[in-house]
């Protein structure tokens, strides 16, 4: 090892991202070594020191070198840029080229790559550093050239790895495997083998022809330039090389999903090995597959032109709909003030700007008084500018053709009246950046076949009122989704996480016959749905439901609920500007009971805060609302609200059939004291049965304290939802996290399973109202850990009814504690399709 300093040179120019922030598993996990990455502003990635090539990727996104200090770096352009074949990329240097610091490496088209990637972020990692610490030499963005990286040696480091030569002749294994990879041993692949060959002890190489590598070299086994259907040859030597040998044969000839694929996510989404044509990847968040033409979510169609207008009317007209947008946004900009939402604030205030351009107003103005209506002529006057900026044919000046696009429709949605934003024909496959929880309602109305969203996440609250009503949705499809036209017909299979985007009329005939036999088995689930869901061996499971409001319950009924299993009572005031009154929450009460007919309903005390809003309830700013003043702790520090909804609560009729369950507890005292204050307003209001009372599973501490809650708590329910994103510290709603937060993390699962056992030694019962119950996947598993109630969305009803009549309880039980010990939602998800396969 040659023992000097190495400064690396950054060899882009642009902002820093840490590489844990880099929305790609493969690199965000260190799992190809420690590195940085750079968001970039210029086109042509520079030498960040002297080296040699050892390798430039066939599609050349990506370039590997070795400095002269033996340490490799990988740098890769873009996230998911294997996949554009070398399209829009220009190496400009070939394997075993001497090159110097600063030399120019790789080019590449920023806006066609931007525009088909899912990023641009080029990723710098380095290998072989042992010896070496590596030290960032800046936080701030990079110029290309400046000072990034510093690798100073540390002394002499253990190898953990015995060396080839000191492994004994006989322990060698040696085997072939056939790359199965699209794009052949690339990054991810390579990284595969990587962490794979690190959990063994021997020693493991790879061959093919004249090249050879370790497999702890990701450049290496890159360079090897394996292609799809190459037979590598792999030697282990060591203690451990047979298991080693089978591992990585495994590895070699299993395809790898792309990260803008879904993995493992709860309403069967899945993995996807390569990314066809003309096709977006998302994530799904309700399953389904459906054909229909798209329709982007804002697109106005203006009324017929009727002729001569009166000038003085529409300059009024066109005036009142500026004012009201203004002071929306002027809303939007407080808003984002108080939440300390810089980013957001900078555009809106931008908007506002440009609301007040003169250009645009008197070119708005001109057209009103030659007789053109408000509508029309804010629509001509912004497309005006908007044609001029973009043949101006510079990157900067077409986005701010998007923003004068976003006010035209912001003013003509005020000028046409609000309902026109929403109007869509029937059989719409809907797409929008995100949809709001109070966009859906009217949505469904109109009889939408499916959503798209380019953000969003599979938990969100949209995605889960979506679930409730059969939408199929896909998220995190990213902002080429915006970019397509409306009214083209597209497929969307959210089963796949994926969005079709030309599909061909055999593949629309497909879509057609497929949706057809999910009629007939959607009957055949449907004609059954009133009976009672009891396994094979006599286990009788509750199925019931999930709503939002009387209309999804009397839904629920009629898709056989044996109750309701949540009713998130904040969703039943979601489009109001004023609190509810004790009365008409009541009202809003008894409408669900009533339309349970004798069934119970569970009724959630409201649950805000996170990221749940309500505009009648402002909560105060908070660095973190997440883990903030929400939920219960909501109901502590506004007890007036809570004992108004209490009240509101013991004064339904049928009060026998409520049970009261709380959100987000973390201890028991929260309980303790609630139960307390019930009792106190049932004296009161001279109630003499108590409701049940119990609480949401759904913070990792109220998990690891149930025994001590099962004390007090009539029953519990576990929320997959937040119990996911507080114990795997993911956000629910992370777009770029979408995909790994899954409810089968044996982290959750071992978390359930203690709730359960704390349960049965009190006597409680326990069901699951988050996500996790309505996947199919995971109705055994969840059976097997001990739970006895399934709150899913109504349309799921008789299909989880169904999976349960085919199940033998005694099975579930012994087969899903063993799933606890495995080491991922990953490896959880094949076990489960290996012992219980789904129809
Ligand atoms: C949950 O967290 O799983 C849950 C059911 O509650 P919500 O999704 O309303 O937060
Ligand atoms: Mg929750």
């Amino acid at each position: 090892m040659n023992n000097k300093n190495l400064a690396l040179k950054a060899p882009l120019s642009g902002p820093l991202v840490p590489l844990n922030r880099v929305p790609d598993p493969v690199f965000s996990s260190n799992s190809l070594g420690e590195g940085i990455a750079i968001d970039p502003t210029n086109d042509c990635l520079l030498a960040p020191c002297a080296g040699v090539i050892t390798h430039v990727a066939r599609t050349r996104h990506a370039i590997g070198m070795r400095t002269e200090q033996g340490i490799e770096l990988l740098m890769h352009v873009g996230l998911d840029t294997v996949l554009l074949n070398g399209e829009g990329f220009d190496a400009l240097v070939k394997e075993g080229d001497q090159v110097a610091e600063g030399q120019a490496l790789l080019h590449f088209d920023m806006d066609s790559v931007a525009l088909r990637c899912k990023s641009l972020i080029t990723v710098m990692v380095l290998n072989a550093t042992e010896g070496y610490q590596i030290r960032p030499l800046t936080t701030q963005p990079v110029k290309i050239g400046s000072p990034l990286l510093l690798l100073s040696p540390c002394g002499e480091t253990q190898n953990a790895k015995a060396s080839a030569d000191e492994v004994e002749e006989n322990l060698i294994a040696r085997g072939l495997a056939i790359v199965a990879h699209q794009g052949g041993l690339h990054a991810r692949p390579a990284a595969l083998l990587r962490q794979t060959a690190s959990d063994f002890s021997c020693v493991t190489e790879l061959h093919l022809g004249e090249r050879s590598s370790k497999a702890e070299s990701i450049v290496g086994i890159m360079g090897l330039g394996a292609a799809e259907g190459d037979d590598v040859l792999i030697i282990c030597q060591g203690q451990d090389c047979q298991a080693a040998l089978l591992a990585m044969q495994k590895i070699i000839s299993t395809p790898t999903a792309h990260a803008s694929a879904p993995s493992s996510l709860p309403a069967a989404s899945r993995t996807i090995s390569q990314l066809p044509a003309d096709t977006l990847a998302g994530v799904s968040a309700s399953p389904g597959l459906v054909s229909g033409p798209l329709t982007l979510l804002g697109d106005i169609t203006l009324p017929e032109e009727t002729g001569k207008q009166d000038p003085k009317e529409q300059h009024m007209a066109l005036d009142l709909a500026l004012q009201q947008v203004r002071a929306d946004i002027q809303d939007n900009l407080s808003l984002n003030h108080e939440h300390d939402h810089p980013d957001e604030s900078a555009i809106f205030a931008a908007h506002y700007a440009l609301l007040e351009d003169p250009t645009l107003l008197d070119a708005a103005d001109l057209l009103i008084d030659e007789g053109v209506d408000a509508a029309h002529a804010w629509d001509r006057a912004i497309e005006m500018q908007r044609s001029i900026l973009k043949s101006l044919d510079n990157h900067l000046l077409s986005e701010r053709a998007n923003d004068l696009l976003d006010l035209k429709k912001r003013v003509l949605r005020v000028l046409l009246s609000d309902s026109a934003t929403l109007e869509v024909p029937a059989g719409a496959i809907v797409a929008a950046t995100e949809i709001t929880p109070s966009d859906l309602g009217p949505l469904v109305d109109a009889g939408i076949a499916g959503i798209c969203m380019a953000e969003g996440g599979a938990t969100s609250h949209v995605a889960i009122l979506a679930r409730g009503k059969g939408i199929p949705c896909l998220v995190a499809l990213g902002p080429q989704l915006l970019q397509q036209d409306s009214g083209q017909v597209v497929v969307l299979n959210a089963d796949q996480g994926l969005l079709e985007l030309k599909p061909d009329a055999q593949r629309l005939e497909q879509i057609a016959a497929a949706q057809q036999q999910r009629l007939i088995v959607r009957q055949r689930q449907q004609n059954e749905a009133h009976r009672e869901a009891i396994t094979l061996d006599g286990r009788h499971i509750e199925v019931a439901a999930n709503v939002g409001s009387s209309r999804e319950a009397e839904e629920a009924n009629k898709c056989g609920a044996d109750g309701v299993g949540l009713l998130r009572t904040e969703f039943l005031f979601i489009d109001r500007k004023n609190a509810p009154d004790e009365s008409e929450q009541q009202a809003a009460y008894q409408a669900v009971l009533d339309a349970m007919g004798k069934r119970k309903v569970i009724i959630r005390t409201i649950d805000v805060g996170g990221d749940k809003h309500l505009s009648y309830l402002p909560l105060p700013t908070e660095e973190n609302p997440a883990l903030g003043l929400r939920g219960i702790r909501l109901g502590q520090a506004r007890p007036d609200l809570l004992d108004q909804q209490l009240r509101a609560l013991l004064k339904v009729d049928s009060a026998q059939r409520v049970r009261i369950m709380l959100p987000m507890v973390s201890e028991v005292e929260e309980l303790i004291s609630i139960r307390q204050r019930l009792i106190h307003l049932a004296d009161e209001l001279g109630v003499r049965q108590l409701p049940e009372l119990g609480v949401m599973i759904e913070v990792p501490s109220a998990a690891l304290l149930s025994d001590q809650l099962a004390e007090y708590a009539d029953f519990f329910s576990i929320g997959t939802n937040d119990l996911s994103q507080y114990t795997l510290a993911m956000d629910r709603g992370h777009p770029g996290l979408a995909q790994r937060i899954d409810a089968l993390h044996p982290a959750l699962l071992r978390l359930i399973s203690k709730t359960c056992a704390s349960a049965a030694r009190h006597g409680r019962w326990v069901g699951v109202c988050g996500a996790l119950a309505s996947d199919p996947l995971a109705t055994p598993l969840l059976i097997g850990l001990g739970v006895e109630e399934l709150s899913v969305g109504p349309n799921l009803i008789p299909e989880i009814k169904e999976r349960v009549r085919q199940l033998t309880a005694a099975d579930c039980r012994q087969r899903s504690h063993e799933l606890l010990n495995l080491s991922s939602a990953r490896a959880v998800r094949e076990k489960c399709r290996e012992y219980w396969p789904l129809a």
